[in-house]
């Protein structure tokens, strides 16, 4: 199906029921409501001269008006591009000139970031109508704001522009699955993002199978606190939701633990999403606040390692029984492992669970040769979820993309029943005087020291041994914790290679947008420091 098929199905199904709930602004709508304001507002962009093929940018953290820009867009065929919220203005100039976006959806504001100060500074030109000469394809900005100034577009008069005429040239646009619908880039965890070109039959099909996984119904209602712009909150939180008629909560702006918790309590929720470090802070909270979980049923906790501690505490704690682990990537929309929600406890926490239908696995050494089953490699995945390339470089797609299959770039096992155990990336691999040593382990081992809250384990060079194990450690509230304790906590308990040569105490971890630690950061950091 396309993603406008996907919509008019939840409405034929469930048009009464909530589609969108946003705590922050208030704004809820029906299945039928989304799907009037949806055609508006691509009748609008239409009205905008925007065309099927055409790139729109959206920059904004979770706010209604960007579920709506992604279901317009794909209403008339153009392209939703996800801009990082956390973007600046040469990072913004950059993606917006990258895919070329013709238009530019944003916020007016992201926490303390002025979006439209610094879009009036890049676009000087702005108010006599045409953005800069520095953008060379961009022709209009929408601001979501009521009364923006010269130049802008508030997002509201979108609606507005919808003619009866428009309305119905709607109903004349042809959509075909395997056309590009999104680009997408990837979190930046190891470096510089890279935009993934989607199809509607990758993300549509992706997102129904990840919800069918968790017996996801018009009943449910999924708190979604991951970011929108990233593919595990616009798939298989959005259209995950959509496919089922279910109802979609979202929290704030950005992740906060407590305005999280209160949102399942407050709305009854029966499914909540996060990667590891939210579910990390939301225990923590619970600790201090209580409330009242009791209506949580599943959820999805993925994109990182998941600390099997972690898992564990949220399966009891937090009262999510048939909570199940996904592993994928954005280059396949995004994901190839899942649990099922009645897979024993200690798979469900221990494993990434089994491949999703219609896709191929592989574990393969260095070579590109299968390994043996229970054996170590990297994993290879095939089918329809693999996206087209990255757009406008042939070159990394080539080097990402063998006849058909994803080279992950991260390290698995399987077993007999084909539950994969996720290792980590291969690059976080650490070779210490020939040893090679997987940072999993080291974490799992720390993140069950009572006073530690959060580890991170990672290589830096070192002269003698080729590379030395390095841990940053956030402490639990209020906790004080030192390396020697860390170092003593260790000894006699993991092999000696594996001790952290060095510890570091800190307040907060590098992460991106999505909530994924930085190693890359940490270990430039590291460097830096011991010089
Ligand atoms: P970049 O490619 O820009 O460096 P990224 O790889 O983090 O960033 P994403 O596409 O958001 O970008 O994330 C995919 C990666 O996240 C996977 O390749 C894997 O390393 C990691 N990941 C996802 N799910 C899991 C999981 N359940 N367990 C362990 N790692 C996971
Ligand atoms: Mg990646």
């Amino acid at each position: 199906a396309t993603i406008p098929q996907l919509l008019a199905e939840a409405v034929a199904a469930h048009g009464s029921n909530d589609a969108l709930i946003f705590r922050e602004s208030g704004d809820r709508l029906s299945y039928v409501e989304f799907a009037k304001t949806v055609d508006r507002i691509a009748a609008g962009l239409l009205s905008l001269g925007v065309k099927k093929g055409d790139r729109v940018g959206i920059w904004s953290p979770n706010r209604l008006e960007w579920v709506l820009t992604q279901f317009a867009t794909a209403r008339i065929g153009s392209i939703l591009v996800n801009i990082n919220p956390a973007y600046r203005l040469s990072e913004l100039e950059y993606a917006l000139n990258k895919v070329g976006c013709s238009v530019l959806v944003a916020a007016s504001k992201f926490k303390s970031s002025d979006y439209k100060g610094m879009l009036r500074e890049l676009m000087p030109d702005l108010a006599e109508g045409k953005p800069s000469p520095r953008f060379p394809d961009l022709n209009h900005v929408v601001m979501m704001e009521a009364d923006p100034g010269p130049g802008m577009i508030p997002f509201a008069d979108l609606a507005g522009l919808a003619t009866p005429e428009l309305l119905a040239q709607l109903e004349d646009v042809t959509l075909t699955p395997e056309e590009p619908i999104n680009i997408q880039f990837t979190s930046g965890t190891t470096g510089q993002p890279k935009g993934a070109t989607l199809s509607h039959l990758n993300i549509v099909n992706n997102g129904s199978f990840v919800t069918d996984r968790i017996n996801l119904t018009a009943q449910d209602r999924m708190v979604i606190p991951v970011p929108l712009y990233h593919c595990f909150g616009m798939v298989m939180g959005v259209l995950g939701a959509v496919s089922k008629g279910a109802t979609m909560i979202f929290p704030g702006e950005a992740f906060d633990p407590a305005q999280t918790l209160d949102a399942v309590a407050t709305e009854r929720a029966t499914a909540l999403y996060g990667v590891p470090t939210m579910f990390v802070a939301m225990l923590q909270e619970l600790d201090t606040a209580h409330r009242d979980l009791s209506s949580l049923r599943t959820g999805i906790m993925a994109g990182a390692l998941c600390p099997i501690e972690v898992m564990k505490r949220v399966n009891k704690d937090m009262n999510m029984k048939e909570v199940t682990i996904c592993y994928g990537m954005t280059e396949t929309s995004p994901v190839s492992f899942q649990s099922f929600t009645d897979d024993p406890t200690e798979k469900r926490c221990e494993t990434v669970g089994r491949i999703h239908p219609h896709l191929e696995v592989r574990i393969v050494d260095g070579h590109g040769k299968t390994v043996p089953i229970g054996e170590k490699g990297e994993i290879w995945t095939k089918g329809y979820s693999v996206m087209s390339g990255y757009w406008g470089d042939q070159p990394a797609t080539e080097r990402a993309v063998l006849d058909g299959w994803m080279q992950t770039g991260d390290l698995g096992v399987l077993d007999e029943e084909g539950f994969c155990t996720i290792v980590g990336r291969v690059k976080d691999m650490i070779i210490r005087g020939g040893e090679n040593i997987y940072p999993r382990e080291i974490e799992e081992f720390l993140i069950r020291h009572p006073k530690v809250r959060d580890v991170q384990v990672f290589g830096i060079p070192d002269e003698r041994f080729g590379e030395e194990v390095c841990a940053w450690v956030v402490a639990r509230n209020g906790e004080d914790l030192t390396p020697e304790a860390l170092r003593d906590h260790c000894k006699g308990q993991i092999a000696h290679f594996k001790i952290p040569r060095h510890f570091r105490i800190v307040a907060d971890l590098p992460m991106t947008v999505t909530g994924k630690p930085q190693k890359f950061v940490m270990r430039d950091q590291m460097v830096e420091i011991l010089a």
